[in-house]
């Protein structure tokens, strides 16, 4: 297990690394990375993953 594994806090299970489409401003990103709770299926971005993100938003066409 990796020492930085994110835990959900509603249901202390790890969460697992998903990629996805993600509409942001209009533009859509193919094969976002995102993590997200097997159990209660919430999703979230880690800081690394919401700076991809950012990076990716800031080039222009
Ligand atoms: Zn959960």
């Amino acid at each position: 297990m990796k020492a930085n594994a994110l835990l959900c806090p509603a249901c202390c299970v790890q969460y697992v690394e998903v990629e996805f489409d993600f509409e942001v401003d209009g533009v859509i990103l193919h094969n976002v990375k995102a993590v997200r709770c097997p159990t209660c299926k919430e999703e979230r971005f880690t800081a690394e993953q919401y700076q991809a993100i950012r990076k990716r938003i800031n080039i222009p066409f």
